[in-house]
C-alpha cells in the first residue's frame, strides 16, 4: 500500500512544524518498514535546494546561486548530498527517541552540538524587524542548505516544546504536535489518517466476510 502519494521532494508537503523534523521526514515508508529506495526525497543535490525553498530556510537567491555553484561543482554537490543524509540520521537520532518516549544519546547531542557549532561558524548575525536573526545568505558554500537546519534542530532541542514531538503512527515522519490537548496521531489526515481509515475499512469488511461466508 502506498504511503504517500508524493514521491519527489517539490511535491511533499511538510508537515513537521519545525525545519529539523521535515528533513528528518525527507525519508518516508512506513514505521514497521525498512526504508526502501523509493521512500528516498532527497535523491540529488536539487532536492536539497528544492527542500530549503519549501521550508524557507534558504532564500530564492541563495538557492540561485547554489544551483549555478552545483552545475560548476557536481562531484562537491554529490559529498554534500551525502553529509546531507548523514545529518538526516543524526537529527533522526536526535529527536525519535523523544517521540517515543526516551532521550537522545549523549554522543548523538555532542555531535548535535557540533553540526550547530559549525552552523554558527558559517553564519553572521543580521539585523532583523525585532533585533538580530542568524543568516547564511553570504556563506558561499554548497553545503549552506544544512547551517538553518541544525540551527533550528539546536533550537528545537534546547528550547522546546520537546513533549510535543511525536512520530505518525504510521509512517516514519515526525512533527511537532500543536493541537490543544496533544490529540494528533497521523502526520496529515488526509494522508496517513485517511490510509489509516481505509485499512481498518478493509480489515472490518474481511473480518465481516470471514464470519458470514455466505454473504
Ligand atoms: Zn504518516
Amino acid at each position: 500500500m502506498e504511503t504517500s502519494p508524493c514521491r519527489v521532494v517539490a511535491d511533499v508537503h511538510f508537515m513537521g512544524g519545525n525545519p529539523a523534523l521535515d528533513f528528518v521526514d525527507t525519508i518516508g515508508g512506513l514505521l514497521v518498514d525498512q526504508p526502501k529506495p523509493e521512500d528516498e526525497f532527497l535523491r540529488s543535490y536539487e532536492d536539497l535546494v528544492v527542500f530549503g525553498r519549501k521550508t524557507e530556510t534558504l532564500s530564492e537567491r541563495s538557492a540561485r546561486r547554489l544551483r549555478r555553484l552545483a552545475r560548476e561543482r557536481p562531484g562537491e554537490a554529490e559529498a554534500v548530498l551525502a553529509e546531507a543524509r548523514r545529518k538526516r540520521e543524526l537529527l533522526d537520532a536526535a529527536f525519535r527517541p523523544l517521540a517515543e518516549g526516551s532521550k537522545p544519546s549523549a554522543p548523538v547531542l555532542d555531535e548535535l552540538r557540533d553540526f550547530a557549532a559549525e552552523a554558527v561558524a558559517h553564519g553572521e548575525l543580521v539585523a532583523s524587524e525585532d533585533g538580530f536573526a542568524w543568516s547564511w545568505e553570504r556563506c558561499g558554500g554548497l553545503d549552506t542548505p544544512l547551517w538553518p537546519i541544525a540551527h533550528a534542530a539546536l533550537g528545537l532541542m534546547v528550547d522546546g516544546p520537546l513533549e510535543r514531538v511525536k512520530t505518525c503512527g504510521r509512517c516514519r515522519w515526525l512533527f511537532l504536535d500543536t493541537t490543544k490537548n496533544h490529540s494528533r496521531r497521523w502526520c496529515s489526515t488526509e494522508g496517513c489518517g485517511t490510509d489509516v481509515k481505509k485499512e481498518r475499512y478493509v480489515a472490518r469488511r474481511r473480518a465481516r466476510r470471514a464470519e458470514s461466508p455466505s454473504g
